[in-house]
Order: structure tokens, then C-alpha cells, then sequence
């Protein structure tokens, strides 16, 4: 059973390993909404073709480069919001009124938790992040 942290990260590094996996010149995509094309902004080759100009527009918008941009802003609140020796969130950690430290156990991590609810339907997902 991995973590909260390692869940989100083993999340992103298929993300970006698969935005890295596509074979077209450019990693942004491009809508041709005249031929019904989804090509890369290169023009070097088609995507796809699909009929439907919004689910071209959908596919287009979440281009590779769009995912690795993604890939990117989440592991930079990952280095903010990860565990310390006592496994609680640095990035959580605040002063109350009194000026005295008040930790959050990293499962409890807001940040991480709206985090790894982009991927519920995975078999490692835990409910109790949800919670
Ligand atoms: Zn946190």
C-alpha cells in the first residue's frame, strides 16, 4: 500500500512518461476543424480524426505539452506539501494565535488529498483520503 505522496507521484510519472510516449513531431496538438483533423502544431502529422469538433477541441486542449505543464505544477506542490521525519506536512504546517505550531499528518494534507482525488478509480486510491 503506497502513500499518499508516492500515489500522487506514481500518478504524474505515468502522466508525463505517457505525454513523452507520443510519437508526433510536436507535443502541442492542434484542432483542424475543417478536415475533422486533430494534428500536431508541427503539421507534420495527423493525430486523429473524429468527427465530433468538441471532442477534437477536448483531446487538443489536453495536449502532451498541456499534461507535462501539468505534470509540472503538481510535482512543485508536492515539494511544498510533503512529509517530514514524523510523516507530517511541511507545507501544512502553521502557527496558531499563540504563536505555537500546528502539524497536519500528511493523509490529512488538504493539498494532497484534492490532489489524489484526480485518480479515485485507481486500485491503489484509498478512501479514507476522500474523508
Ligand atoms: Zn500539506
Amino acid at each position: 500500500m503506497s502513500t499518499i505522496e508516492e500515489f500522487i507521484e506514481a500518478r504524474i510519472d505515468i502522466e508525463e512518461a505517457t505525454a513523452r510516449g507520443t510519437v508526433q513531431a510536436s507535443l502541442s496538438w492542434q484542432n483542424f476543424t475543417m478536415d475533422g483533423e486533430l494534428r500536431d502544431s508541427d503539421n507534420a502529422g495527423t493525430i486523429m480524426m473524429c468527427v465530433a469538433d468538441e471532442d477534437r477541441q477536448h483531446i487538443a486542449h489536453h495536449d502532451p505539452a498541456r499534461v507535462l505543464r501539468q505534470c509540472t505544477a503538481l510535482r512543485a506542490i508536492l515539494r511544498v506539501h510533503r512529509p517530514d521525519g514524523d510523516r507530517e506536512c511541511v507545507g501544512c504546517t502553521r502557527n496558531d494565535r499563540a504563536g505555537e505550531p500546528s502539524f497536519v499528518p500528511i493523509g490529512e494534507c488538504v493539498e494532497l488529498r484534492t490532489l489524489a482525488a484526480i485518480w479515485p478509480d485507481h486500485p491503489d486510491f484509498q478512501a479514507e483520503w476522500v474523508a
